[in-house]
């Protein structure tokens, strides 16, 4: 990648899944998708692809975004208080490493109008409380 614009967030849609679970279908030959970092239900977090590559998880923003994807206990998609710490901890780093601030903290949803992340999408003031936190932790 020559430039990163953006940070994009997803939900796994696979509820009470582990971040080493999805780093393991990632990696398998059934996906042809990958994401940056999976953010998991413990608060851990993987980096499955290098900051300065291409993830496939963002459709056309691949080239110039870094993609997080996110753990979650239940199909509505919120993420427990242990995984949006970490959440907020990662993207605000990021933010920091590639001179964004938080309105480049983008959904899913924003590039394809994708459900996703579902939570999110569905409940706009938690997305805007969730960027609020990332300027708050930068
Ligand atoms: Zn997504």
């Amino acid at each position: 990648m020559k430039r990163v614009n953006d940070i994009v967030i997803h939900y796994v849609a696979n509820p009470g899944s582990s971040a080493k679970a999805n780093r393991d279908f990632f990696d398998s030959s059934q996906s042809s998708v990958s994401a940056h970092f999976v953010v998991g239900l413990k608060g851990e977090v993987i980096q499955c692809v290098p900051l300065n590559e291409q993830s496939s998880a963002s459709n056309d923003r691949n080239p110039d975004t870094i993609s997080i994807e996110v753990c979650h206990p239940k199909a509505n998609g919120k993420f427990n208080s242990k995984t949006y710490g970490a959440l907020i901890k990662l993207t605000a780093w990021l933010c920091d490493e590639f001179g964004l601030d938080e309105e480049d903290v983008i959904r899913h949803y924003d590039i394809t109008g994708k459900d996703c992340p579902k939570y999110y999408v569905e409940h706009p003031d938690a997305w805007e409380k969730l960027k609020k936190d990332v300027k708050k932790a930068m």
